[in-house]
């Protein structure tokens, strides 16, 4: 009777698979998200986004302009070991715009409003104090500190807060939030570096970054560029809906 009333008002319930990946979403921003209503997201605020999936043409089309459930369908290896990633693999980096845009400001100004500095190995960075970032990134730093193996890849950091696209898209990059860090360039590997063009098939995997690094990010909700077929081994971002709380235990 209950789905007879629903076909009715045009009303579509999630299956119970996408419901649980809402809930990691609201779970990972509690101080934005409530929960879910149907075929929808529902904001602290009373704003309701809707969860679909786009009909893209293509995987570029796809990262473009996805639809909210696309971005959720995402699953991030937190704390595996690192092998080259298969084609397309890129863990994170479909991401539905107006979801960051609604937490962490829509324009430079709102963005800035809520940066504040965050102490990287004598180097001060600006850093989204928004659902808790910031203070994410100092707890990085200070088990960083405790390994000085490791200190020669994470400084200096190349840049936290810059508002930009992603090279070569119409797309936000999660700097342009201030919640992703890039690290020593030095050490690093970008797959556009090597001249390979978005939609390439059989771009070769390049990392130096040792696991042990990765994970402490990931211990803290950051994700890695590093696990990505388009490889940005420098760039980690806080996506805590991705790397989970039990991931890394
Ligand atoms: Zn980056």
């Amino acid at each position: 009777m209950i789905w007879v009333l629903l076909l009715a008002s045009g009303v579509r319930a999630l299956g119970p698979t996408d419901q649980a990946k809402v809930q990691r979403l609201v779970q990972a921003y509690p101080a934005f998200l409530k929960g879910v209503e149907d075929d929808q997201l529902v904001w602290r605020d009373g704003t309701r986004m809707p969860l679909t999936r786009a009909k893209a043409a293509s995987y570029t089309a796809l990262l473009n302009q996805p639809g909210l459930l696309d971005q959720l369908d995402a699953t991030y290896p937190s704390c595996a070991p690192v092998r080259p990633p298969s084609r397309n693999e890129d863990p994170g980096r479909v991401r539905f715009e107006p979801l960051f845009k609604k937490m962490y400001g829509a324009s430079p100004s709102q963005v800035m409003s809520s940066l504040v500095s965050v102490n990287w190995f004598g180097q001060a960075l600006k850093v989204t104090s928004v659902n808790g970032a910031a203070q994410s990134l100092e707890r990085v730093a200070q088990e960083l500190a405790r390994q000085p193996a490791l200190l020669a890849f994470v400084r200096p950091s190349a840049g936290t807060f810059l508002w930009r696209k992603v090279a070569g898209t119409p797309r936000l990059s999660v700097h342009a939030f201030g919640a992703a860090i890039d690290l020593n360039v030095s050490r690093s590997h970008y797959w556009q570096w090597a001249g390979y063009r978005e939609g390439q098939a059989g771009i070769t995997y390049r990392n130096r970054f040792p696991l042990a690094l990765v994970q402490v990010f990931e211990r803290h909700g950051w994700i890695w560029g590093g696990r990505w077929y388009h490889y940005d081994t420098m760039h980690f971002e806080y996506r805590p809906e991705l790397t989970g709380a039990a991931g890394c235990r």
